[in-house]
């Protein structure tokens, strides 16, 4: 699809919106501004891509609102280089602005045709994930663990042990937990293994779901 000077603009215009509402990582930023997000939704909804709103991708799941992207990855911390494992793969956006920020990025989706769908598409956009599986994220991925930092993209009703245990010593790990709506909480893992928890506001996302979809 094409990336055309007024999709770039309106890339600008995205950007400045999400520094007045408090992203102030230029890194972030500059990411937010070279993703191309209208390519990663339906082309009937190219004037949606730019303002900072979720949007249905199919599959009954949502590319997550542009702020909360960039609100998860500020709490992240991104450093070039870091491992980083996603839980929730959807429309592959987020591993894209995790991908231009210089990180080796490992993702998880749970619905078999999404999953396969993003595999080919960021294939297609020219992004590498280190490796985008099928499966539950709940269990993180254990044979690739561990990882500097996991986001997970979905609302966990809980904060699922495998992932803490899946963290570096230094680790962060950025998850909304709630069931009607969800508590950012970033836990850290101190370099002794003990862990700090903090609360960063409410959001909405969709359920993070247990075992795979055709199971
Ligand atoms: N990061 C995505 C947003 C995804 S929405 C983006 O940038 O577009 C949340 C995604 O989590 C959905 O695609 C949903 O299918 C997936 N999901 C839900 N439960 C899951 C689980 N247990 N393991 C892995 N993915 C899951």
């Amino acid at each position: 699809m094409l990336d055309t000077y007024k999709h770039k603009g309106m890339r600008k215009k995205l950007r400045d919106i999400l520094e007045r509402k408090g992203i102030s990582d230029q890194r972030i930023l500059n990411a937010i501004e070279t993703v191309p997000r209208h390519v990663f939704m339906d082309s009937s909804f190219l004037e949606f891509a730019y303002e900072d709103k979720p949007f249905p991708i199919g599959s009954g799941q949502t590319i997550s609102q542009p702020y909360t992207v960039a609100f998860q990855t500020e709490l992240l911390n991104v450093e070039k280089g870091d491992k980083i494992l996603e839980i929730g793969t959807g429309s592959g956006y987020q591993s894209c602005i995790l991908l231009e920020m210089g990180a080796k990025v490992y993702t998880i989706e749970r619905q078999k045709a999404l999953y396969l769908k993003t595999k080919n598409f960021l294939q297609e956009l020219g992004y590498r994930p280190k490796m985008i599986t099928y499966g539950d994220g709940y269990k993180g991925m254990p044979t690739e663990a561990p990882f500097d930092k996991i986001i997970v993209t979905a609302g966990a009703p809980f904060i699922p042990q495998d992932l803490v245990d899946q963290l570096k010593p230094g680790g962060i790990l950025v998850i909304p937990v709630g069931t009607d709506f969800q508590i950012m909480k970033r836990i850290m893992k101190g370099p002794d293994n003990s862990v700090v928890e903090e609360d960063h506001g409410s959001f909405r996302f969709v359920p993070l779901l247990s075992k795979k979809a055709d199971d």
